[in-house]
């Protein structure tokens, strides 16, 4: 059975891989991918006749295009933009923007990629997609972050809109850019409307927008803890990061009685061997500059250059900073010190090899498709207070989200005949890839060949 999906595998990657030469994370994450559902479509003969995952593995479309613009010293810059249409078989296009200088098409490629998983995952009306630009907007000024913005939509307005595509934030973007470039598309459209998704509120953006992809993952992580009589309260809990899905993940694990001992960025890691407290994570959050390195004066938290958080040995790891963030040496050191879970808030913050790894190891590992859909599910939220002209409250959509992601682990659960680890316990990863697989491809066989 193994060596026939191995050999299904790399029939398959061969076949795709020179379509996508020196797309090194796009082909990372189909492999993943293939690994799990090859043997599925096989058995399928419909899924078979309509070739599912070499379609899936090709966008619908990819928008290139040049942004121009003038920084505050009245020179002019020029950078890249990208949108990844990736596919609409289940809702508008549907996925965040991304401005860091590292964006190429192979990260947004394997973005969008994962995107129709996970967006297939939370049961809701929506299609996938992905763009940025090769834009450092850190050290830019308000002018100049309003001029990019402006001028990155001059280009991205024809392509989106409410029921075509929505986008969002993601690295570099949060609601304060989305909101400039929701108006940028109004002004453009000449109407009203939620062509964006991660607005502020004053402008028509969701409660608790900003917060769901952190919850999020903290209410799933609470669920796989559950399923196997265990909680959260007392745990030690390693994050990466310290951006908007770290944050709100450290608040929420915090709030729940967890021990949350990590945060980073890309000089090292604090670390609060006790645990952080809401004002000592208040403290790292704003520390900037010259304080990084010593944001507590009553020594809680401890500064550790060139580290990583894996090094603290947590019972729980949620890396949550960006993709392929975690090594294989990092993967071992954190088997070796006895972490037993992992949930990724970042989009594939795992490189192949410590994947494997944890495979090998029997640690649970739950992986972004699943643990971090929270943000999008609140996207679908907002575009449905949109559509319907409303604005419900936090707590509302707080619970919605909440059972958004118990449904998810419950979609999980339903595969576990077919995705169990060598313990018994659910493999969380290939659940995830065979759910979101089943529903993209009965969409894909009931709208033909198109
Ligand atoms: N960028 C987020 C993600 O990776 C959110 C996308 C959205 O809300 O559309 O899922």
């Amino acid at each position: 059975m193994k060596d026939r999906a191995e050999t299904l595998l790399s029939g398959f990657m061969n076949q795709i891989a020179p379509r996508h030469p020196g797309e090194a994370e796009f082909l990372q994450a189909v492999e993943d991918v293939a690994r799990d559902v090859l043997t599925i479509e096989k058995a399928s003969s419909d899924f078979t006749a309509s070739r599912v995952l070499e379609r899936l593995s090709e966008a619908d479309r990819i928008i290139s295009f040049r942004i121009t613009w003038r920084d505050d010293s009245g020179d002019v810059q020029i950078n890249r933009g990208w949108r990844v249409q990736q596919t609409n078989l289940l809702g508008p296009y549907k996925g965040g923007v991304r401005w860091a200088p590292e964006v190429t098409t192979s990260v947004l490629k394997f973005l969008a990629f994962e995107q129709a998983f996970k967006n297939a995952l939370t049961g809701m009306p929506l299609g996938a997609a992905k763009g940025g630009a090769d834009f450092q907007p850190k050290g830019r000024s308000v002018a100049e972050i309003e001029r990019f913005a402006a001028a990155f939509m001059a280009e991205l307005s024809h392509h989106v809109g409410p029921e075509l595509d929505v986008p969002a934030g993601d690295i570099g973007v949060g609601a304060q850019e989305i909101g400039l470039m929701s108006r940028a598309w109004m002004q453009q459209a000449r109407r009203w409307g939620g062509a964006m998704t991660g607005k502020p509120t004053a402008l028509a953006g969701s409660a608790m927008r900003a917060e769901a992809t952190g919850y999020g993952l903290i209410y799933l992580t609470e669920a796989v803890l559950t399923e196997v009589g265990e909680a959260l309260a007392g745990k030690r809990v390693a994050i990466s990061g310290r951006g908007n899905v770290s944050r709100h993940a450290a608040r929420k694990a915090l709030t729940l009685g967890a021990k949350v001992i990590t945060l980073s960025g890309r000089a090292g890691t604090w670390h609060a061997p006790d645990g952080f407290t809401h004002e000592t994570l208040d403290q790292v959050l704003a520390s900037t500059g010259d304080d990084v390195h010593s944001p507590s004066k009553d020594r809680q938290v401890e500064f550790h250059a060139d580290t990583k958080p894996w090094r603290f040995a947590p019972d729980i790891a949620l890396p949550c900073a960006t993709q392929n963030e975690l090594t294989l040496d990092d993967a071992q050191a954190l088997v070796e010190s006895g972490c037993c879970y992992l949930a990724e808030g970042a989009n594939m913050p795992l490189t192949a090899e410590a994947g494997a790894c944890f495979a090998k190891s029997g640690l649970v590992q739950v992986p972004g498709k699943a643990a971090n859909a929270g943000g999008v599910a609140v996207s679908g939220l907002e575009m449905q207070q949109n559509a319907g002209f409303a604005a419900w409250n936090a707590d509302k959509v707080d619970r919605k989200l909440r059972a958004i992601m118990c449904d998810i682990h419950d979609l999980l659960k339903r595969e576990r005949t077919s995705c169990c680890t060598m313990t018994g316990a659910i493999d969380y990863r290939r659940a995830a890839n065979v759910a979101g697989y089943r529903r993209l491809a009965q969409a894909m066989v009931a709208g033909g060949v198109l």
